[in-house]
């Protein structure tokens, strides 16, 4: 696996975005796997506002979303969360996100955007994927039970990366919740206590 071409001397930002309903360990490992792989100075985590793929279900409210992954992030100095997403009105296309975060950061910095393998395809699929390439490169982590289907993505803007094998998914907790079961070390135990505080996730299913 190759480093991107990153230009000398530019700060280094991945951009890690997600629901985070609620974040869980495969998204802490994957961010700091992505960041030492990119030798990123820093991650910026992205809780979506209105998540547009995700009509099935009622998703928590953006606050505690975003709540949940300042607790989750909070002990980790290159860790930081943006509200970007939460604060823009209507669905998170991922466009307006790396817009924002670029309009923020300004022009000295490099962007990598961080998501699913299984979610990138979708991304590079439905929006403008050229424009996309313009303002970040594209990092795809692989998890178990996720089989890579190449989207046709372009040479060089987009790394697939595999991340150890943590069969985390946010749905898995949810749903543990539900039925009574722990999820302690799924999450960091600072969001098992918000969940329980808040009382999240236990009417669901
Ligand atoms: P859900 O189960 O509701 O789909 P999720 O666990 O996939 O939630 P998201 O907030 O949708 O969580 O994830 C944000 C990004 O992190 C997604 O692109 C997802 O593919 C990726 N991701 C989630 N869990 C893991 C994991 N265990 N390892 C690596 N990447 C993950
Ligand atoms: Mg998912």
């Amino acid at each position: 696996m190759m480093n991107a071409p990153g230009v000398q001397g530019k700060r280094r930002v991945g951009v890690m975005g997600g629901t985070f309903d609620p974040i869980h360990h495969g998204h802490l490992v994957a961010a700091s796997e992505v960041a030492h792989h990119f030798d990123l100075d820093e991650v910026v985590f992205v809780p979506t506002g209105r998540p547009y793929q995700k009509s099935g279900r009622e998703v928590s409210a953006p606050e505690d979303r975003y709540l949940m992954t300042v607790i989750a992030t909070a002990s980790n100095p290159r860790f930081s969360v943006s509200r970007v997403d939460v604060d823009r009105p209507g669905p998170t296309f991922t466009i307006d996100t790396l817009r924002d975060i670029s309009n923020i950061y300004g022009p000295e910095v490099e962007l990598y955007f961080i998501t699913g393998a299984d979610a990138l395809g979708a991304i590079l699929g439905w929006q403008d994927a050229d424009e996309l390439f313009e303002l970040a490169h594209f990092v795809g982590c692989t998890r178990p039970g996720h089989t890579l289907h190449d989207p046709g993505l372009p040479e060089g803007r987009v790394t697939l990366l595999e991340i150890p094998a943590l069969a985390i998914s946010s749905s898995e907790c949810r749903q543990r919740v539900a039925q009574g079961e722990p999820i302690w070390y799924l999450v960091p135990d600072g969001i098992v206590q918000y969940i329980n505080k808040r009382g999240l996730y236990h009417g669901e299913g």
